[in-house]
């Protein structure tokens, strides 16, 4: 019998060179966390508890130095090597089995710059993190949508959010990216200052190196937005569905909207009789000469509502108002397939499956995407699938370990079904389920110049616990 991976931790442990180790830990200036220690099963979990992986250290940056040393650790000593920036991804590479973890989450300090407009965030920040700061001045970046998320995997794969449709992806507002790379450098990554790895970054996720801050374009936002959240009994799914496909085709871009399938949930702001029901939800925010919510009529008044709880919300309590959907610890399995029409038949999907889910807690979700993300040409950035103006998000939330094959299948059932569909292509990086799919499908036709940047600056693929871009092996 093979070790298993607790043994592996502890084994990738025991065999480093303890003077290496202690030469290691004495110049670190955060904390290094090895199996032996008290705190290690809270070091190696991260936010979906289907993973479990036991890591040689974790090790807890306290700023860009300690980053390098993790770095050249990890390299001198062969180990395997993840990045964790919020630890929500849901594929769990932030961690990874008898190797380093080069945990970012103790480095999450932002600086808002008011003349510049412009924000600079540690790679460890969350969402929340930023957008408290930066809505202080009545600003923000465009970012996602659940404020635990963190800003490293959201901006290095994407990032689609509230604000995107009029400011573009997350990592469409990036102004810069301070990087360490595989050689332990530090580098500094714009439009005019190592070009191509800032070509590479906004897309390539995290095959390119660690990174330490991020600075990001600022917008007028807020404090006040107008939220639309409501609620419809899924026997009213002709007319809703067919109220947002038209709302879509016409929606102006400081308006968003997502429909989703789900069930009731047993809270008080929901109806008890209605509770344990299937429904269709639609969550948007609207905001300048939209913020008023006339916007959204045409949807609220598509059926009669279960529940309306849509009116003005300070924007920071928008990006939060999920959380609580999404505790750590759950346990998780999500894909995502982009659609290039939103027709009946994918409408017909997410109500059926949504009625077949073996957890209520899953949701079937379609975003409408397009407009600002659309502007940027594809090879701009290495994130190629802009012109896609859906996507389709399959969910799967449930609380028992015994119930996880019931789950992952019934999420690979629905995504089989939506992927043979004539509409549907490609993938998003941010929702990768546990990352099983080919990675060209993330990148089209920039894959080859990401090999080419792959190759320059990690030719040993020091970082390839992410969904890997190969270096090339003939260097030649
Ligand atoms: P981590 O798990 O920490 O990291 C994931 C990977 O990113 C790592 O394996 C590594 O390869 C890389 N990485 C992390 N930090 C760094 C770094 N500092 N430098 C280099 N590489 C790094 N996506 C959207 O687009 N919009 C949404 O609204 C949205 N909502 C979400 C809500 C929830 C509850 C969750 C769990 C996810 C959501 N996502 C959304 C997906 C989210 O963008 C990804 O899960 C993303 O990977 C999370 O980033 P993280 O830093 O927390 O991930």
């Amino acid at each position: 019998m093979g070790a298993t991976h607790e043994q592996e931790g502890e084994a990738a442990f025991q065999g480093l060179p303890a003077e290496a180790v202690r030469s290691f830990v004495r110049g670190f200036r955060g904390d290094v966390v090895t199996p032996t220690d008290e705190g290690y099963d809270d070091a190696r979990a991260i936010w979906n508890g289907m993973i479990d992986k036991y890591p040689a250290l974790v090790a807890r940056c306290a700023g860009v130095s300690d980053v390098v040393s993790a770095v050249d650790f990890a390299r001198e000593h062969d180990l395997p090597l993840a990045v964790r920036g919020g630890g929500h991804n849901v594929a769990g590479t932030a961690v990874c089995n008898g190797g380093v973890v080069v945990d970012l989450s103790a480095m999450n300090g932002v600086r808002v710059d008011r003349e510049r407009r412009t924000v600079h965030a540690e790679g460890g920040a969350t969402l929340g993190d930023v957008d408290r700061e930066t809505q202080l001045f009545g600003l923000a970046t465009a970012l996602g949508a659940v404020s635990q998320t963190g800003i490293a995997g959201l901006t290095l794969n994407g990032g689609y959010g509230h604000l995107s449709r009029e400011y573009g992806l997350a990592l469409d507002n990036l102004v810069s990216v301070d990087i360490v790379t595989a050689d332990g450098h530090v580098r500094t990554a714009s439009e005019n200052r190592n070009e191509d790895l800032f070509w590479a970054v906004r897309g390539g996720g995290g095959n390119f190196g660690v990174v330490t801050t991020f600075e990001y374009d600022l917008h007028e936002v807020g404090p006040e937005v107008y939220a639309f959240f409501a609620w419809f009994h899924a026997d009213d799914a002709d007319a809703t569905m067919a109220a947002f496909r038209e709302w879509t085709e016409t929606a102006p871009r400081n308006a968003g909207v997502l429909a989703f399938t789900a069930h009731v949930p047993e809270l008080e702001e929901f109806p008890e009789e209605t509770w344990g029901e299937p429904a269709i939800a639609f969550l948007g925010s609207a905001r300048g000469d939209s913020a008023d919510g006339e916007v959204y009529d045409s949807l609220r008044k598509s059926a009669t509502p279960i529940v309306d709880m849509s009116g003005p919300m300070a924007y920071v309590d928008l990006q939060s108002m999920l959380d609580e959907d999404y505790p750590d610890g759950l346990r998780y399995y999500w894909k995502s397939v982009f659609l290039e029409e939103v027709t009946d038949e994918v409408f017909d999907l997410m109500i059926r499956y949504n009625e077949s889910a073996p957890s209520a807690l899953s949701t079937i979700d379609c975003w409408h995407l397009g407009d600002a993300v659309a502007d940027v040409p594809r090879d701009a950035t290495a994130f190629w699938h802009r012109d896609k103006p859906y996507m389709l998000t399959v969910e799967a939330n449930w609380e028992d370990a015994d119930d996880d094959d019931a789950n992952v299948n019934w999420a690979r059932e629905v995504f089989a079904d939506v992927q043979a569909l004539s509409v549907a292509s490609g993938r998003y990086g941010n929702f990768p389920g546990l990352n099983e799919d080919p990675t060209k499908l993330l990148y089209g036709d920039n894959y080859e110049r990401l090999v080419e940047v792959k190759t320059e600056y990690d030719p040993e693929n020091l970082f390839r616990m992410n969904q890997n871009v190969a270096p090339r092996t003939d260097t030649k």
